[in-house]
């Protein structure tokens, strides 16, 4: 299919995006790399009037890391994280993620403001973003705002970004040197989209989480943070008490059924997800092999 007449606008400048969104309101999409925009408009499940596009908005990439705070701009591309030296240094987590999303072609295009500002509740992006405790800064006519990443996606491809905001730039803390990330997701093959995923960050003293974030992606509406994982935090990991966690995890989890899994099946891989998890963030294979749920 085809997507339905639009007209198309470049923007010259952030202000003029936000000028243009505002004069056109609901009836306009901003267009980044069109990974995702395009294809929902061809199959017509999007029908904008008007396009935006900011694509060549150089001020909007980049990255850069200054006072303990990394900072990237909304067009930097998936291939840009992916080979990012700085992300690699200071935010691991984003960098081992990134690698799960879609093939090359589409990493060349496609970028990280448009990923969280289309907010798929099976994308990578938004779950790391939670468990990292980023903030997204947008700009709109009134000005600049911080919104926390815990606030920003609240439904399947809804966020807290008005018609009239630019999603401009992403801040989150350089990772502490005592840090270690886990990442991992079932997905049919290489490049889809996740059936369930897990973002994780810890901080590992003495053989303990000392401090841990862990994001589930593809089991709701929203990255959704378990509650579970807290009965792991400063207390030695036994099979007994990562059985523990398991089950209270699988009481928190209600995810939905689609033509990939239901939510019984769902619930079994997070499960497998938490577990892996516990094991490399704790370097305890034996949890791998003893834990399952
Ligand atoms: C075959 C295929 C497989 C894919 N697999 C995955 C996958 O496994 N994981 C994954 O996460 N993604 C996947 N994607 C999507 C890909 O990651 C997209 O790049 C991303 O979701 C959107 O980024 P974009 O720059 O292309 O945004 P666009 O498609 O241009 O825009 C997406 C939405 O965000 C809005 N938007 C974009 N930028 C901004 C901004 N700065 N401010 C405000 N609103 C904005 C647009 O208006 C639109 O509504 C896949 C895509 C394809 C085609």
């Amino acid at each position: 299919m085809k997507a339905s007449a639009f007209s198309y606008v470049r923007a010259t400048s952030v202000g003029n995006a936000i000028e243009l969104l505002v004069a056109h309101g609901e009836r306009a999409r901003v267009l980044a790399g069109g990974q995702s925009l395009m294809p929902a408009m061809n199959l017509r499940l999007l029908a904008p009037e008007w396009i935006v596009d900011i694509g060549r908005l150089s001020e909007l990439r980049g990255i850069s890391v200054s006072g303990g705070l990394v900072r990237i701009g909304a067009l930097t591309r998936h291939a840009d994280v992916l080979n990012s030296p700085e992300l690699a240094a200071h935010a691991p987590l984003l960098r081992q993620a990134t690698a799960h999303i879609a093939h090359p072609a589409i990493r060349n295009r496609g970028t990280i403001g448009g990923s969280l500002a289309h907010a798929d509740p099976a994308s990578e992006m938004p779950a790391c973003m939670v468990a990292l405790d980023a903030t997204i800064v947008a700009r709109g006519p009134a000005g600049e705002r911080r919104i926390p990443a815990t606030e920003f996606f609240c439904g399947i491809c809804q966020t807290a970004l008005s018609a009239s905001e630019l999603l401009v730039a992403i801040e989150l803390p350089a990772a502490a040197r005592n840090s270690s990330h886990f990442f991992g997701e079932f997905a049919r093959r290489q490049g889809d989209y996740a059936i369930v995923g897990l973002a994780a960050l810890a901080v590992v003293e003495n053989d303990r989480l000392n401090d841990l974030r862990a994001v589930f992606f593809g089991v709701s509406d929203r990255p959704q943070p378990a509650k579970a994982a807290a009965s792991l935090v400063k207390k030695a990991v036994t099979p007994a008490s990562l059985s523990r966690a398991l089950e209270a995890l699988g009481e928190e989890l209600d995810p939905p059924e689609d033509q990939q899994a239901n939510g019984a099946m769902r619930r079994h891989l997070a499960k497998l997800l938490l577990v892996r998890c516990a094991s490399k963030l704790l370097d305890r294979p034996e949890l791998h092999a003893g834990g399952r749920p």
